[in-house]
């Protein structure tokens, strides 16, 4: 299988690659994104689901078919996807929770990241100087590509992420690594740490002395893993169900999503696939009829949505052009005041304790979806993080403490360290000798 550019065509440059190659250099030369050169078509029979890790090898093997990973990509999948993965199906309703927190940062970047790493571990293994991956996050990505790459030979994570601006559990998540990780709290916004790390990349003393990467949610590494959650859950509730069912996405970046289509388009059995985006309404203004306006994000309660420019769009576009694409999908947002009331509702009447970004999907679900789609349909929503990793919003809503599942508070017992850092490139490259 071959990846090229979203930009190939407008560039003239037939630069197709494999899917290490894509993998290794994130971004395409000419500044697109890499997608499939053409999307497998798989055929999924009825009948007992496999675990989740078999089916992401059958689902992922065309995709490295020729690849030098090719022959790994069996142990890849059982050595990144080690950890649960839950449908929780909700009693008298016909929805579904599609459980993807149950990973060591628990929050659904654990799949990519986790994946991500094991593919690096292998295409590093024989490389003379190590490799250093930069990390811009405002909250959950930087943990989970922490968490996947710390103690791996051959590779150092350096994590930038705002002082003050990410929740005291994300804070220690990204400071209690060590080892091969470091972390810099940075005196300045989200915007700022981007700025840095994207300046860093072009800095020619810096590449002169280090091999640079990155782990950033447009890395393909990080995409075709999340699909094949999508083919696992869908078949699974096929096989409950007997009928393909809906999904309803929260989203961001549009990573997740877009991996959802991604399945769909490989032949899993999904019907409808609704995005759900906090008050950043980008997305659902397009799918409203609106022309693609990115604007800049604006803070919410879902801060790990809070994302005015989805870059993964320009994937989704190169599949569809815009009036398929809202024909197909469909999307809505949620200001803060309806997530707050929607985790005080679910907690009520359906026993669950949603985080804010799971609490938009929810939000979407009951509010947004028009009961002649819904009717007759099974729908599953899916929950991106564990309620626990935002307890200064949820608990002061629910009225009781958010009980901490293991994989975190194991987290959370490390001493944590950070570097504080000015918001100046000179500051930072003093740390790269
Ligand atoms: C990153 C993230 C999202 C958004 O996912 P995208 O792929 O960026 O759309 C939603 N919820 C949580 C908890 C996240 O960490």
């Amino acid at each position: 299988m071959q990846f090229r550019s979203t930009r190939a065509s407008l560039s003239g440059v037939a630069s197709s690659c494999s899917a290490s190659e894509a993998i290794t250099r994130g971004l395409a030369a000419d500044g697109g994104l890499y997608v499939p050169a053409k999307m497998p078509a798989l055929t999924w029979p009825e009948g007992p689901v496999p675990p989740l890790a078999d089916v992401a090898t059958q689902f992922l093997t065309p995709f490295f078919e020729g690849d030098p990973l090719q022959d790994q990509l069996h142990a890849i999948c059982h050595e990144a996807f080690n950890f649960p993965i839950d449908l929780v199906p909700l009693e008298g309703e016909a929805v579904s929770l599609l459980e993807l927190f149950h990973g060591p940062t628990a929050a659904f970047k654990d799949f990519g990241a986790r994946f991500l790493a094991a593919c690096f571990a292998r295409l590093e293994a024989s490389a003379d100087d190590p490799l250093t991956i930069l990390v811009a996050t405002s909250g959950d990505t930087g943990g989970a590509v922490a968490a996947a790459f710390h103690g791996r030979q051959g590779v150092a994570v350096d994590v930038l992420f705002p002082r003050g601006q990410v929740s005291p559990r994300q804070e220690h998540q990204l400071t209690c690594w060590g080892d091969n990780v470091r972390a810099f709290r940075v005196d300045g916004p989200f915007d700022a740490c981007q700025k840095l790390v994207k300046d860093a990349f072009v800095h020619p003393g810096l590449n002169a002395r280090r091999r640079l990467s990155s782990a950033n949610s447009i890395n393909l590494g990080r995409l075709l893993p999340q699909a094949s959650y999508y083919v696992w859950a869908s078949l699974a509730q096929r096989q409950a169900t007997g009928a393909a069912p809906s999904f309803v996405i929260p989203t961001g970046n549009l990573g997740n999503g877009l991996a959802c289509v991604w399945a769909q388009q490989c032949g899993a059995p999904i019907n409808h696939i609704h995005f759900a985006t906090n008050d950043n309404r980008t997305v659902p203004r397009f799918f409203a009829g609106d022309p693609w306006t990115p604007k800049d994000s604006i803070a919410t309660l879902a801060n790990a949505m809070d994302v005015g420019n989805p870059s993964n769009m320009e994937r989704l576009r190169d599949l569809f052009d815009d009036d398929q694409l809202r024909q197909r999908f469909s999307a809505s947002f949620v200001n803060d005041d309806a997530i707050r009331q929607q985790i005080v509702h679910d907690e009520r009447e359906r026993g669950q304790t949603l985080c804010p970004h799971t609490a938009t999907a929810m939000h979407a679900y009951d509010h947004h979806i028009a009961r002649s789609v819904r009717d007759g349909q099974h729908y599953v929503v899916v929950a991106t993080a564990h309620p626990a990793k935002f307890e200064s919003v949820v608990e002061p809503l629910i009225g009781r403490e958010v009980e901490v599942p293991a994989n975190l508070r194991s987290l959370l017992e490390l001493p944590s360290h950070a570097v504080d850092l000015p918001a100046q490139l000179d500051a930072l490259l003093a740390y790269y000798p």
